[in-house]
């Protein structure tokens, strides 16, 4: 039974033994660089450990690595590190025990009773796993109702946008019936009110004193199109309406932020299209879920869908575990070419390669591709234009005409599109293309385009201090967990706690200490503070095998050596202080510590080198 520190030092809260037991068995059969994998793309990139692009910060080069054999991520950009179990909580922003859960049935582990930490977790979790049942329940049941008499005129409406049997299928897509109740009794069997109301599927109304009244169906008389997790688990609805006129109400609703859905996190189709967008290297990206549906049923399943809304943070940064290229193909009108651009504006940012296709006759991609077939369509993405090209060309198509004013406007436009290129080469071409293609001649105007394509907003990633040889075997040897290999461990812990001094000035003091103190199994566990994490983490992603006792004692050896040297320095500087005082007294006993400190350093160093 390995040991636990205690909560304050652990990342994520204490849980109760039944459940580190079973957390210990599922760490010990879960491979992280498998389970890594399963969200972002991994390299081999050593012996013993792959690197990838970093899913907790916006990053173009690679700085997140796996080590294969000690089992865990470090990275070097923002310091993010731990284990399988921390990797998947803050990527699916889940519990610890729900990533022990999450990891166990990626590597097909039977799960054990539950157990939780606190109550409030607990209930938390259990209400999450009854939303999704809610969910799946209510899926089904829209989609019988969408069969049955009452969908006459939604399967009709589907029909009319091109939606065969097998595709209405495939989306799960339904019909919410004209009625207040019919949800609410279907699932009342299922759950009580106070869980069914946080589920978004109900609506209530305030009553005089404050409180909610009784609970009623949210979606009537509507569409219903299922949003799922990447997953493929339903958490959440699209409901489009079938009135029309003043009784209509908004066209689409959607499932408010509930425990399971959060708007801004989601990206619509990513569970079905995540592996064609792998398979080609590029997502394609609609606007509405309806273009969506559309284009993944005519085979091009790479595709995927904000919403309506502009691309989010959150969304980036999911979509950039599978890609780092994208295809924009909003609507044409207005609202999505500014949806487009300010999309264009956030991929860009993140270092993804864009592309923009705008189709002919202004028609969106779902009525495009019902009128002219998926050919055409395809044709019309092979033709997608690099995003400076579409940028510049908006540019002249808002400013148009040849006068100074005009083409200061559109300058204007494209700089800040230029500057938020994270490559230089790219911001140069953009910035010659734009000067061309606007005919810029002004010399003022064409001096801040270079200047735009010199220096990129950009923001410093703090890099770690490097380390020196005699740390990296301390780490190394301190990091020990063979008991075979444990008397070079002993022997670094043995120095550091007799001769303090002698490591004080190192930049991985804190990490030394730590280590040699370490009651946790693992070594990654025994450190908390994130700097000094990202110190041992170097070290270990550098090691190949553990070191010795003779490396580490010749280590200790250089340390004492330094140690004294620094010694050394600072006796000179005393001295010369004593003399200028005139304290004779105080200077013969600081030329005594020398003398002696002199000797004990020719001893040292005679040690090592006997010629
Ligand atoms: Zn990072």
């Amino acid at each position: 039974m390995p040991f636990l520190l205690p909560s304050t030092s652990r990342p994520y809260p204490q849980y109760s033994p039944a459940v580190s037991d079973f957390a210990q068995t599922v760490k010990q059969q879960a491979d992280i660089v498998k389970i890594v994998e399963t969200y972002i793309r991994l390299r081999k990139s050593g012996a013993q450990n792959y690197s990838g692009l970093c899913p907790f910060h916006k990053e173009k080069s690679p700085s997140f690595s796996v080590h294969a054999v000690r089992q865990f991520y470090h990275c070097f950009g923002c310091q993010a590190s731990g284990d399988v179990f921390s990797f998947v909580a803050k990527i699916e922003n889940v519990t610890f025990p729900e990533a022990v859960r999450i990891v166990a049935q990626k590597c097909d582990i039977p799960l054990p009773k539950r157990e939780f930490s606190s109550p409030e977790e607990a209930a938390g979790a259990r209400l999450r796993a009854k939303l999704l049942e809610l969910h799946e329940t209510a899926t089904a049941w829209f989609e019988e109702q969408l069969r049955g008499p009452e969908g006459a005129l939604a399967r009709e409406y589907l029909a009319g946008r091109g939606l065969t049997p097998e595709g209405i299928k495939t989306f799960r897509i339904g019909y919410a019936p004209d009625s207040f109740n019919a949800l609410r009794d279907r699932l009342r069997s299922m759950a009580d009110e106070e869980t069914l109301r946080p589920s978004g599927l109900f609506a209530s109304k305030e009553q005089g004193d404050g409180s909610q009244g009784p609970i009623y169906d949210r979606f009537r008389k509507r569409v219903m199109f299922p949003i799922a997790n990447e997953s493929g688990r339903v958490i959440a609805f699209t409901a489009r309406t079938l009135e029309s006129g003043e009784k209509a109400g908004a066209k689409y609703i959607n499932s408010p932020e509930t425990p399971l859905y959060s708007k801004s996190m989601v990206l619509f189709n990513l569970d079905k299209a995540k592996t064609a967008i792998r398979q080609a290297e590029f997502a394609l990206l609609v606007e509405g879920q309806m273009d969506c549906i559309s284009v993944f049923l005519r085979g091009i399943q790479n595709v995927i869908a904000t919403s309506g809304t502009a691309f989010t943070e959150q969304q980036v940064a999911i979509l950039k575990r599978h890609t780092s290229q994208v295809v924009v193909n909003f609507d044409p009108d207005a609202a999505g070419a500014n949806a487009a651009e300010k999309s264009i504006a956030l991929l860009t940012e993140e270092g993804f390669n864009i592309k923009i296709v705008t189709l002919d006759g202004g028609l969106d991609p779902d009525r495009f591709i019902r009128e002219r077939g998926v050919e055409a369509y395809t044709a019309a993405l092979r033709g997608a234009r690099r995003q400076a090209d579409y940028l510049i060309e908006r540019a002249r198509q808002m400013f148009p005409g040849a006068s100074p004013e005009g083409k200061t406007k559109a300058m204007n436009y494209l700089l800040p599109h230029i500057r938020r290129l994270p490559d230089k080469l790219a911001r140069d071409e953009f910035a010659r293309d734009a000067a061309q293609k606007l005919g810029i001649d002004s010399a003022l105007l064409r001096e801040e385009l270079r200047q735009a394509a010199l220096r990129r907003r950009d923001r410093i990633e703090a890099r770690p201090t490097s380390l020196t040889e005699v740390e990296r075997v301390l780490l190394r040897a301190l990091a020990i967990t063979d008991p075979e290999e444990e008397q070079a461990r002993r022997l670094a812990a043995a120095a550091l706690a007799q001769q303090p001094a002698w490591f004080e000035h190192l930049a991985t003091f804190a990490a030394l200490q730590a280590l040699a103190g370490r009651q946790a199994a693992d070594p990654m566990d025994a450190v908390e503070d994130p700097a000094q994490r990202a110190l041992l983490a170097q070290a270990l992603l550098a090691e190949t095998k553990p070191p010795g006792e003779s490396e580490v004692l010749s280590a200790i050896q250089e340390i004492q050596e330094r140690a004294l040297e620094v010694r050394q320095r600072d006796l000179r500087a005393l001295i010369a202080e004593a003399e200028r005082r005139g304290d004779f007294a105080e200077l013969a006993l600081l030329t005594q510590q020398k003398l002696e400190l002199d000797r004990a350093l020719r001893q040292l160093q005679t040690h090592r080198d006997p010629n």
